[in-house]
């Protein structure tokens, strides 16, 4: 717990209207979109690198714990302050510093929202794929953290193909750049790629440097209603044998088509129990052909029904309708357990069906969903009373990620491990690798007071909401 005397010091830094420390205005830096919640002794709000570095040497000289923040978008717990401390929220430092056409290649403070970075490259032609669903609310700076992946990433790669550099705040207030400002350098050990998904746990991002790439000139967007899941898994695997890698291939259940459908209240045909968002993009010719060999495959190899936007209005509701899975599943419980697996590509239809069987086994409701294109699957585990049913679907939980192991997976395609997958990181990674990843945070961190609790602990005893 850090005294007011201590706090009081930190008015020599920021102006007390960016010293957030009433416990009801704390409330809002107390917990991130995983639902736990911690309890921040303050938080506060820098507007540039000297502010952040004096933050953190206060930091470093007062002994106080720091948590690193975005928009608080994060659903494993990354921003959630679970032993008191500083909240450092990047949320005001949000200016778009350089975009170079030139060199093609956006320069960003970290509290840039990413969903504005992406309009403003396009307004030039050009094009930062990196698309999390939450992109109109999450920042730059949570992305390159947690190395957000999203529905494009099937064609364009995750965040960290399109991190050039940073500019990062150490814990005892240095400043260290990492990368170029050119795509290619081979110097020395790779910091930047290090520090990306490091969820705040090495240093605090204090600004970036991104690669962008030409807008694509055309795109066509597809919904493909399946009878099975299995039939969509076998007609994505088709799609890829035919040498076409689309720009998204989305994929939803039964039981998450169900719930968009009652929660947009659209009539969805009863037959149907899977759903495939498609969409290509590129020159306007090479889309046409891809789009049209698709609708083929589709409806006269597969006989299931496709339907082509032909408007922007089209695009949006076909989009609008994957996009409201997050919301939507609470039809089904007031709690959600949300896993980001991964499988490779061709275990996908053997991942859906261990699911319902580990949904059936734990009698558990389960709504599957993600980017089928890249095997990355949500798996949404609803629960209304966390008392009765938490110890059945932690054990499905445990089930879930054993199966995706053993299929040559990952318990995490793009969320990261934070606070609520840290019981579960033993699973997939050997000893030695956990014993290099302390080494790494030790040489960063030795007092271990950036981001504690996050990765490698485990904090039961935390409050949760669910
Ligand atoms: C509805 C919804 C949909 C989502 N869809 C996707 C998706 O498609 N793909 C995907 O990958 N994720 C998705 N997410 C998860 C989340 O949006 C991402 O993890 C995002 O990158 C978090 O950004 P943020 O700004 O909210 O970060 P926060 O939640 O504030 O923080 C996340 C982590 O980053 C660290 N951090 C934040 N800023 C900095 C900084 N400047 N320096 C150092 N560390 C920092 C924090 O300490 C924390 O560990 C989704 C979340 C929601 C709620």
């Amino acid at each position: 717990m850090l005294s007011a005397s201590r706090i009081k010091k930190i008015e020599d830094i920021l102006p007390s209207s960016r010293i957030i420390s009433s416990p009801a205005a704390l409330l809002t830096y107390s917990t991130d979109a995983s639902n736990l919640i911690g309890s921040p002794d303050i938080a506060v709000l820098p507007r540039n690198t000297e502010e952040v570095s004096k933050l953190l040497a206060w930091s470093y000289k007062e002994r106080a714990t720091v948590i690193p923040r975005g928009s608080g978008t994060g659903v494993t717990g990354g921003a959630v302050p679970v032993s008191g401390g500083m909240v450092l929220c990047l949320s005001q430092m949000d200016r778009i510093l350089e975009i170079d056409r030139s060199n093609m290649l956006a320069v960003v403070e970290p509290g840039v929202i990413t969903g504005d970075l992406q309009d403003e490259v396009e307004k030039l032609g050009l094009f930062y794929p990196p698309d999390p669903s939450s992109l109109k609310a999450c920042t730059i700076g949570g992305n390159i953290a947690e190395n957000a992946g999203g529905p494009k990433a099937l064609k364009y790669g995750v965040t960290r193909d399109y991190c050039l550099g940073l500019e990062i705040a150490l814990l005892d207030g240095q400043i260290l750049h990492t990368g170029t400002r050119t795509q290619k350098s081979v110097v020395g050990y790779d910091l930047t790629r290090l520090l990306v998904g490091s969820e705040g746990t090495l240093g605090v991002i204090t600004k970036v440097f991104l690669r962008l790439i030409h807008r694509p000139d055309a795109v066509c967007t597809m919904q493909a209603k399946f009878s099975s899941v299995e039939k969509a898994v076998a007609a994505i695997n088709e799609i890829f044998r035919m040498g076409i890698i689309p720009s998204v291939m989305e994929l939803m259940d039964e039981k998450s088509i169900k719930c968009v459908s009652s929660y947009l209240d659209l009539d969805f045909p009863k037959d149907k129990g899977a759903m495939l968002l498609i969409e290509v993009d590129g020159k306007p010719d090479n889309v046409r052909e891809q789009a049209d060999r698709i609708k083929t495959l589709l409806t006269c190899v597969f006989s299931e029904e496709v339907e082509e936007a032909l408007t922007e209005e089209d695009r949006e509701g076909i989009i609008n309708f994957r996009r409201s899975i997050s919301p939507a599943i609470y039809r089904i419980g007031k709690n959600k357990i949300n896993e980001d697996i991964c499988v490779p590509r061709d275990r996908l239809a053997d991942c859906f069906g261990g699911l319902q069987k580990i949904a059936e086994k734990f009698d558990l409701k389960m709504a599957n969903f993600g980017h089928a294109g890249d095997g990355n699957i949500h798996v949404n585990i609803m629960i209304d009373d966390k008392t009765k049913d938490g110890a059945r679907a932690e054990a499905a939980v445990r089930e879930i990620f054993k199966m995706t192991l053993a299929m040559g997976g990952t318990i995490s395609g793009e969320h990261g491990i934070g606070v609520t997958k840290a019981p579960y990181l033993g699973m997939e990674l050997d000893a030695s690798s956990i014993r290099i990843m302390k080494e790494i945070k030790a040489s960063f961190d030795p007092l271990g007071l950036l981001n504690p609790g996050k990765i490698f602990h485990n904090h039961p005893q935390m409050a949760s909401s669910l």
